[in-house]
């Protein structure tokens, strides 16, 4: 696939992607006005983290798609690479789109307790305990197939790891904290990201 019409794709599926939190967004900026925000464990690490993602995921691909700083970081995959990295994106737009309508009110951006928060075991959320960092993690290997560059298609991979790997467990704690053994049962019953059929078999 031709190197423009990758990045025309990759900009499409971030803005669709956009589009779809957009009304999410502005809840939770609703929320955070009116004091609705039960809890909120952001703190500076969390912070950097989020930072560090919105530099990886969005910023530097926007300066590779707009601007030609980077271009001698290039690489060049075969076509199909283009076309995989569409279909994955794809799947991203799809999940992100099912995960935010079946956890509704309950999403936030980050380490936050919205006020009446439920604890959401239905819908995608039956199989998995985080399809928006599944779709992530599929939308950081869609960069590296349609942003043919060393920097601006490894950034997603190199910021997202870190993010997942100390956020995780700490909204695990959050939701276990404030849900306790409903918490604890669900965890046993789903995956993190993917799927288990042994744990959904077991039930
Ligand atoms: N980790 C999830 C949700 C990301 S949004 C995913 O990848 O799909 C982050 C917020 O969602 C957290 O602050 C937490 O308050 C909320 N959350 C995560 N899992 C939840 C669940 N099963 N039910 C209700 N809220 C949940």
């Amino acid at each position: 696939m031709d190197e423009t019409l990758c990045k025309i794709i990759f900009f499409t599926g971030l803005f669709i992607v956009e589009i779809i939190r957009f009304p999410h967004r502005l809840r939770v900026s609703r929320y955070r006005k009116d004091k609705k925000i039960q809890e909120s464990r952001i703190d500076k690490g969390e912070s950097v983290l989020l930072t560090m993602g919105f530099i990886g995921m969005w910023l530097v691909p926007l300066i590779y798609i707009f601007s030609s700083w980077i271009d001698w970081a290039d690489y060049s995959l075969p076509w199909e690479a283009g076309w995989i990295g569409t279909l994955l994106f794809i799947c991203v737009i799809i999940i992100i789109w099912k995960a935010h309508a079946d956890l509704g009110k309950n999403w936030s951006p980050s380490l936050e307790i919205n006020e009446g928060q439920q604890l959401v075991t239905t819908g995608i959320y039956r199989y998995v305990r985080h399809p928006i960092y599944c779709a992530v993690w599929l939308q950081t290997l869609a960069q590296c197939l349609l942003l043919q560059n060393w920097i601006a298609g490894w950034a997603g991979i190199a910021t997202f790891l870190p993010v997942y790997v100390i956020r995780v467990p700490r909204e695990e704690r959050m939701l276990l904290d404030l849900f306790g053994n409903r918490y604890r049962t669900y965890m046993k019953k789903t995956g993190r990201i993917l799927p288990s059929w042994r744990k959904l078999l077991k039930k």
